[in-house]
């Protein structure tokens, strides 16, 4: 696997897949996440899939980089959307 590069700096210290926490202050940390609903109109049942956003974080610059682990599976979700 080639070395991940800062795409801001050039810098190779990069921490790949870090997890992006939210409400830290509380008991029950939350991760951020992308959530795209296919039914957006439906009260229940919105068919919604979600992505843990994953970070990759220059160690140098403090360049941020968002990644998902199953883009292919948000696009089918996002692609099936009714009344978009
Ligand atoms: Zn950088």
């Amino acid at each position: 696997m080639a070395a991940l590069k800062c795409p801001r700096c050039d810098s190779e210290n990069i921490m790949p897949n870090l997890t992006v926490v939210d409400r830290v202050e509380t008991m029950h940390d939350d991760y951020l996440a992308i959530e795209i609903d296919r039914k957006p109109d439906a009260l229940v049942f919105k068919g919604s899939h979600r992505e843990l956003l994953r970070a990759n974080v220059c160690g140098e610059c403090g360049n941020v980089d968002f990644t998902v682990d199953n883009p292919k599976e948000l696009w089918e979700t996002y692609s099936q959307r009714e009344n978009s």
